[in-house]
């Protein structure tokens, strides 16, 4: 496992699922983890974890969708550290799987909201922090329906391929720079919102959310070298079928 100690790492979406395995496995791994999510007591919970096995985390409850709130973020992470050296955008929202002219206003704007704009908004608001790194590393969780159009997944797919374009050229303009960008899609995980898109599903065959995490670490290490790649959990050595 790669050692962070030294390195501060966010991730957003720490409440459950792949973000709460992510940030154990990061505190793990030595780095101080910075932990966003709205429900206080998965927050809780990983702090516990992460305590207990001698690491540390800040929790930061909040809504994502509180653009402003992500600002005056990046603003005390400026002060307190002057630097970030990790930025896990993780934090999704599936929405009602539903044929496109009957996904909701309501749906559509908290799509686009969590799934678009909130990692806009992260860029926006850590881009000097992870310059400042001597090697910032950011990833982005994406989805296979964003390359691959499914029937009913209209909102998810449309904003997590939005999200796709938006942080590739991201990577491309810091090419030249220590920092590496890369989108990272799971494939199918055994979490809440796997259970929700596909509510008939065996969930037991499915990889745990901490089977994902070691390669999360390793995308968010020094030591990784590429940029602007779309790595697929299942097409690594990670992933043990
Ligand atoms: P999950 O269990 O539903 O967890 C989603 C996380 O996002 C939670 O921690 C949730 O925290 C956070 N979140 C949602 N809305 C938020 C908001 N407005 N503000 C702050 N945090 C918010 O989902 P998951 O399966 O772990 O998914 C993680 C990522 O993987 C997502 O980007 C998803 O699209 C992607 N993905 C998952 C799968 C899969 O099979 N599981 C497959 C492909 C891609 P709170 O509710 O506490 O705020």
């Amino acid at each position: 496992m790669a050692d962070l100690s030294g390195r501060i790492t966010l991730v957003t979406g720490a409440s459950r699922g792949i973000g709460y395995a992510a940030a154990k496995a990061l505190a793990d791994a030595g780095s101080h983890v910075i932990a966003i999510a709205r429900t206080q007591g998965g927050l809780e919970d990983l702090d516990d974890a992460i305590t207990s096995s001698g690491g540390s985390c800040t929790l930061v409850p909040m809504d994502l969708r509180d653009f402003d709130a992500i600002d005056r973020l990046g603003a005390v992470i400026a002060e307190r550290y002057g630097k970030l050296d990790g930025l896990l955008s993780n934090a999704g929202v599936l929405g009602d799987i539903t044929p496109a002219p009957h996904v909701t206003p309501k749906d559509w704007m908290r799509l686009v909201d969590v799934n678009i704009t909130a990692p806009y908004r992260l860029i926006r608001s850590f881009d000097p922090l992870l310059r400042a790194s001597d090697a910032g590393r950011a990833v982005f969780v994406t989805t296979s329906v964003a390359q691959t159009p499914r029937a009913y997944w209209g909102g998810y797919a449309a904003t997590k391929a939005g999200m796709e374009a938006f942080v590739s050229i991201y990577a491309q303009e810091t090419e030249i720079t220590p920092l590496k960008v890369n989108l990272l899609n799971p494939g199918g995980v055994r979490t809440a919102m796997r259970a929700k898109a596909m509510p008939g599903e065996d969930p037991s065959h499915l990889p745990d959310p901490a089977d994902v995490a070691p390669l999360i670490v390793d995308m968010l290490s020094p030591s990784w070298d590429t940029t602007d790649q779309r790595v697929n959990f299942r097409e690594t050595p990670h992933y043990k079928g």
